[in-house]
């Protein structure tokens, strides 16, 4: 079935999107795991305009060029022949099951990548300069990182031939995993200990916005926790514990990060990135 030029693709997006959202707002209200440093209503507005501009750039860049988008690649791909999935004869179940899986392995890379190369880390640097962790957080990405990341799940997606129904299944699973794992929500710590066998829960992927490097260059992964395990990367629990470690990036304990203007400069302002080597 024809997936890209889809309605019912984008209202199941928006759809999930809205209502995990909701419910992880909720459970934020009802038995939060941390106090907000910050007032929510300028932070949740920032982040969420961070978001909707992200958004925007994509559609942007699809109007530019249609195939522009991880989904249309994928159809692309798939009319074309191309990818090592479109080579085989596998079921359809067992290649979007991988598909899905090697998608998660390919952000787990870019992941990494976005700590590491200097010029990735200053744009992955405005998700990081969030002053309190919680769902709006899951979309604070500048959106030249939402594109960039775009165009390399676009390659990942052509080079595997995964069908554009595995990308739909990604992309949401992917955002729903996203404003889980951000939720300010207190999960059990029975339950966190048996999800945490298979994905990132809030209390492993708030390690990774602690203010230390040695803690935020750890647990990378978004969605199965299989990632950090394998390649060495992984925290269990934060040095100072959940309720008093410090969010966020060092010199950027400070309101700043709660403004628009300031977070989409953030990449073009000067680099502080020797200071925090020192964490
Ligand atoms: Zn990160
Ligand atoms: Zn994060």
């Amino acid at each position: 079935m024809e997936v890209s030029s889809s309605i019912s693709e984008g209202a199941l997006r928006l759809s999930v999107f809205f209502g995990i959202f909701l419910v992880m707002a909720l459970l934020e209200l009802a038995m939060p795991r941390r106090t907000p440093n910050r007032v929510k209503s300028r932070r949740w507005l920032t982040n969420l305009a961070i978001a909707g501009i992200g958004a925007a750039v994509i559609r942007l860049m699809a109007l530019l060029a249609v195939p522009i988008a991880a989904v249309a690649a994928a159809a692309w791909a798939q009319s074309e022949g191309w990818g090592v999935f479109n080579q085989l004869d596998w079921p359809g179940w067992v290649e979007i099951l991988l598909a899905v899986i090697l998608l998660d392995l390919a952000i787990y890379g870019q992941h990494v990548a976005s700590h590491k190369i200097p010029v990735l880390w200053r744009l992955h640097k405005v998700h990081h300069t969030d002053v309190d962790f919680d769902v709006t957080t899951a979309v604070r990405f500048h959106p030249v990182e939402i594109a960039l990341s775009m165009l390399w799940k676009i390659v990942v997606v052509v080079a595997l031939g995964a069908s554009p129904w595995a990308v739909v299944l990604f992309e949401v699973i992917l955002n729903g995993c996203a404003m889980f794992n951000h939720a300010n929500f207190a999960l059990p710590l029975w339950l966190d200990r048996i999800v945490r066998v298979i994905l990132v829960t809030p209390d492993m992927h708030r390690v990774h916005h602690s203010i230390h490097r040695f803690e935020h260059d750890t647990n990378f992964g978004f969605n199965l926790s299989v990632w950090d395990r394998l390649f060495n990367t992984y925290t269990d629990q934060p040095r100072d514990g959940h309720v008093k470690m410090v969010i966020g990036q060092k010199n950027h304990l400070n309101d700043s990060p709660t403004r628009l203007g300031w977070s989409l400069r953030l990449p073009f302002l000067p680099s502080q990135r020797s200071d925090e080597d020192q964490n």
